[in-house]
C-alpha cells in the first residue's frame, strides 16, 4: 500500500468517516457514485470494486459487463455538505476491465491517454475553465420556462442578492475541497453566474469540473434555488459557456510564450491554434454535445459561431488574451466553444489532440480576425476564409463521423457509442413539434 493510500485510511479513522463515495463519469459526462464502507477500502485500493458496467451509459455491452472501479487516492476529499459526524468522503476512480487493464470506455482514461501522448513529446497540458451557469427560482415542471433568481447583468453587484450569497457559499465549499477559485461574478444574463477555477493540469481540472457541478447543485438546493448547466436555457439571453484557457509546458517553460513575438505567442502556440482551427468542426460534437448546445452557438451573446482566431475579438473561436507582463510567461490560448454541459474529460482530450496535431504537423496559422465576425456578411467571411462552426448537432455529428483525429483520441468504443447516442438524440429531436411551430403555423396555415 502506498503513502497516499495510507493517508486516506488514517484520515478515515481520525475523522470518523463512515462512508466513502467512489466517483466516476459516464461517456455523456454524468457523475456516477457508489458508496463503500471504510472497511472495504483496503481491498478497493488493491483490487478495485466490481460493478455492472452495462448499467452505465456508454460503458459496456451486456455480454461483457463486469467492470472494476479503482479509487485514485490523490483525489481523496471530505464532502463538506454532508456534515461532520459521521463524515462522508469521495475519491475519483479509474475504471478497469476484469483483467486489470484500463477500460477503453472510461472518459478519465481517454484524457489520461491524450495527456500521455503529450508527455511523450515532453509536454504537459494545463487548463483554466470559466464556468458559466444559471440560478433559477426552481426547476420548472415539464418543459416550462425557468425564472432566473435576479435581473442582474455582467459584473452586477446586487445588494442582498441570492447570487452573491450563493457564490460566497459555493466558493467556500469548493476551496474546502481543495479547488481554488480565481474569479467569480454575475454574468450577462439574469440569474447567470460565472466562477473561474485556477489553472491545474487538465486531468485535475476535469475532476474539479465534475465536483464543481455537483457542489453548485448542492449549494443551490441548500439555498432553495435551482442551478442549471444547460447551455442555452433562455432564448433571449446569452447561454452558458465554459471558455477554457489552455497552457502547454515543456518542463518549467511555457511552450506558448516567446518574448518579443506578436502577442508573445511562440511558434508552438501558433501551430497549436492552427490545429484547433483546422480540427474545430470535427471536435465540436464533443465540446458541444447536446441539441441545445447549438442554440447557444448560434445565438450571439459572445458565443463563437465561426472558425477564426483573434487577440481581442470575443466573437472568435480562439482568442489570445492580453498578455500580463507582471506574471512573467503568461501567454495562453482561450478556446470559447466548449459549454458547461460537455464531458470535460472528453472535451479536453479532443482539444489537446487537435492542438498537438497542429504542432506535430507544423500547421500554418491563418491571419487573425480582429473584426467582429458576427457583423460581416457570409460573402465577406468566405473571402477571409472563415468557415462557420457546425450549426446543429446533426451537422457536428456528420463532420465527426469522418474524423480520424477524434476516432483515434476517443478510441473506437467511445467514438462509436458517442455517435450512436447522439444520432438517436438528434432523431428524437427532429420528430418534435415545438411551441415555435405551433405558434407560428397553426394560426395561419
Ligand atoms: N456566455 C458567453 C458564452 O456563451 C460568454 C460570455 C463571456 O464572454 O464571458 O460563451
Ligand atoms: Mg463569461
Ligand atoms: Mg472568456
Amino acid at each position: 500500500m502506498g503513502k497516499q493510500e495510507d493517508f486516506v485510511l488514517r484520515t478515515l479513522e481520525e475523522r470518523d468517516i463512515r462512508f466513502v463515495r467512489l466517483w466516476f463519469t459516464d461517456v455523456l459526462g454524468f457523475l456516477k457514485s457508489v458508496a463503500v464502507a471504510p472497511a472495504e477500502l483496503e481491498g478497493a485500493f488493491s483490487e478495485g470494486i466490481g460493478f455492472d458496467g452495462s448499467a452505465i451509459e456508454g460503458f459496456a455491452r451486456v455480454s461483457e459487463s463486469d467492470m472494476i472501479a479503482k479509487p485514485d487516492p490523490s483525489t481523496f476529499q471530505v464532502l463538506p455538505w454532508r456534515g461532520e459526524n459521521p463524515g462522508t468522503a469521495r475519491m475519483f476512480c479509474d475504471i478497469l476491465m476484469p483483467d486489470g487493464s484500463p477500460s477503453y470506455a472510461d472518459p478519465r482514461f481517454v484524457l489520461k491517454r491524450a495527456l500521455s501522448r503529450a508527455a511523450d513529446l515532453g509536454l504537459s497540458f494545463y487548463t483554466h475553465p470559466e464556468i458559466e451557469f444559471f440560478l433559477f427560482e426552481k426547476e420548472p415542471a415539464g418543459g416550462g420556462v425557468p425564472v432566473p433568481i435576479d435581473a442582474g447583468g455582467y459584473f452586477d453587484h446586487t445588494p442582498h442578492g441570492v447570487g452573491h450569497d450563493f457564490r460566497r457559499q459555493a466558493i467556500t465549499m469548493l476551496e474546502s475541497m481543495g479547488i481554488s477559485v480565481e474569479f467569480s461574478h454575475h454574468e450577462g444574463a439574469p440569474g447567470q453566474q460565472e466562477i473561474d477555477l485556477r489553472y491545474a493540469d487538465a486531468l485535475t481540472t476535469a475532476d474539479n469540473i465534475m465536483t464543481f457541478r455537483l457542489v453548485m447543485k448542492e449549494v443551490a438546493l441548500e439555498q432553495g434555488v435551482f442551478a442549471s448547466f444547460m447551455p442555452k436555457p433562455l432564448a433571449a439571453w446569452p447561454g452558458s459557456g465554459m471558455h477554457t484557457h489552455l497552457s502547454l509546458f515543456e518542463g518549467d517553460r511555457n511552450a506558448f510564450h516567446e518574448a518579443g513575438a506578436e502577442y508573445h505567442l511562440s511558434k508552438t502556440g501558433r501551430a497549436f491554434i492552427a490545429g484547433l482551427l483546422h480540427h474545430a468542426a470535427e471536435i465540436t460534437a464533443v465540446t458541444n454535445q447536446w441539441v441545445n448546445s447549438y442554440k447557444r452557438l448560434a445565438g450571439g451573446g459572445e458565443a463563437p459561431a465561426y472558425i477564426c482566431w483573434g487577440h481581442n475579438n470575443r466573437s472568435a473561436l480562439v482568442r489570445v488574451p492580453m498578455y500580463k507582463p507582471l506574471k512573467g510567461q503568461s501567454t495562453r490560448i482561450e478556446i470559447r466553444s466548449p459549454d458547461t454541459a460537455c464531458n470535460p474529460y472528453l472535451a479536453y482530450a479532443v482539444v489537446l489532440a487537435a492542438g498537438l496535431r497542429g504542432v506535430e504537423q507544423g500547421y500554418e496559422l491563418p491571419e487573425g480576425a480582429e473584426d467582429d465576425v458576427w457583423s460581416l456578411t457570409d460573402a465577406e467571411r468566405r473571402a477571409m476564409g472563415i468557415e462557420p462552426l457546425p450549426g446543429s448537432l446533426a451537422d457536428a455529428i456528420a463532420v465527426m463521423e469522418s474524423s480520424e483525429l477524434v476516432a483515434e483520441t476517443l478510441g473506437e468504443h467511445v467514438f462509436d457509442f458517442f455517435l450512436r447516442n447522439k444520432r438517436s438524440e438528434w432523431e428524437e429531436y427532429r420528430r418534435q413539434v415545438t411551441p415555435f411551430e405551433l405558434g407560428r403555423y397553426l394560426p395561419v396555415l
